[in-house]
């Protein structure tokens, strides 16, 4: 079974009818490279820069993350690399001496998933974003990059991120810096008001990602780290479903790409879901890929429009989980 994984390595993941689904890989840090390109990853889906945030006292300079993308986007060779702006707060939060460096180390979060994360963090420190967006500027000169931003709840937040990035080019600009031209900027579907404004959203945002463990999270109000609720954390909630179609029903009728970039992406008992939503792009921990591209090789895009209407269908997880054991069996 595990060599034959590996085979699938050279092989492109299409369903029975030839439909492409790319499979993208998640990273943390460009030392997770290698088991992207050992899973043949076809980009980077999500890179998480907050990682570099992490674990320090200090704050990456710009030189230092124009080093690290530069080192993502040359080792991806023309392949595409989705560069998520910082997501800190909540469960990752900056040291006390990195808060102090902003200016903050008193700052005290009491509910920290609700607190100052995502784009609202770096909305609240706007020089730690511009440091980040002149670095990904500047890396992107090498390869295709897509920016994406974290937490997005209205088109008031994407403009205001989009103002900061046409700042960094013109300072750019003035410095006589080169950067990538047409580099999109895509935003999160991850919490429950950006599906609420997607018809708003589709306008003013390339390409969306769906962030299936914070829509899990803020859908049902349970903190995803927090082992008492843990029970309530359930990625076959009939809401949490409705939510990922609603917004994938709008963003694929609006001819946009929408991808899911959760840990429900890594689950090939939940590919057929996706692409019966119209889903064809997925971005996973790089472990997962070759499991969910041998699922994709045996999907028929009818019958995963026809599951994914089953699933939609139900009114309970409970039932929910059966249809998806149910489906499963088909392919034992
Ligand atoms: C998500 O929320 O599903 C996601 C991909 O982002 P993170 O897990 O980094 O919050
Ligand atoms: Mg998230």
């Amino acid at each position: 079974q595990k060599r034959n994984l590996v085979k699938l390595k050279g092989v492109s993941a299409a369903t029975t009818d030839g439909t492409g689904v790319t499979l993208l890989a998640n990273i943390a840090l460009p030392d997770d490279l290698p088991d992207a390109h050992k899973a043949g990853a076809e980009g980077i889906g999500l890179f998480r820069t907050e990682f570099l945030f992490l674990n320090r006292s200090d704050l990456p300079s710009e030189d230092e993350q124009y080093e690290a993308y530069l080192r993502v986007i040359r080792s991806m060779k023309g392949k595409p690399v989705t560069i998520r702006t910082a997501d800190l707060g909540a469960d990752k939060a900056l040291s006390p001496e990195a808060m102090a460096l902003l200016g903050d180390a008193d700052r005290e979060e009491f509910n920290p998933s609700l607190g100052l994360r995502g784009l609202r963090f770096t909305f609240a420190y706007p020089q730690l974003l511009r440091t980040q967006l002149r670095a990904i500027l500047r890396a992107s000169s090498a390869g295709p990059v897509r920016i994406l931003l974290p937490m997005v709840t209205s088109p008031t937040d994407v403009k205001r991120a989009r103002d900061l990035i046409d700042e960094a080019k013109r300072e750019l600009d003035e410095a006589g810096e080169r950067y990538g031209t047409g580099i999109e900027v895509g935003g999160m579907v991850e919490v429950p008001a950006a599906v609420a404004m997607i018809r708003d959203l589709i306008p003013v945002l390339d390409f969306f990602s769906v962030g299936t463990n914070d829509l899990v999270q803020y859908t049902l109000a349970t903190d995803r780290a927090n082992a008492a609720v843990s029970e309530y954390y359930d990625e076959c909630h009939p809401a949490v479903l409705r939510f990922i179609a609603e917004a994938a029903r709008r963003v694929c009728g609006a001819g946009k790409e929408i991808s899911v970039c959760g840990e429900m992406a890594g689950r090939p008992d939940l590919t057929d879901f996706f692409l019966g939503l119209g889903c064809r792009t997925l971005s996973m921990d790089a472990s997962s890929i070759p499991t969910v591209k041998a699922r994709i090789l045996r999907i028929d895009i009818e019958d995963a429009e026809t599951f994914a209407g089953r699933l939609l269908r139900r009114r309970t997880s409970e039932s929910v989980r059966k249809a998806v054991e149910d489906h499963q069996a088909q392919y034992l």
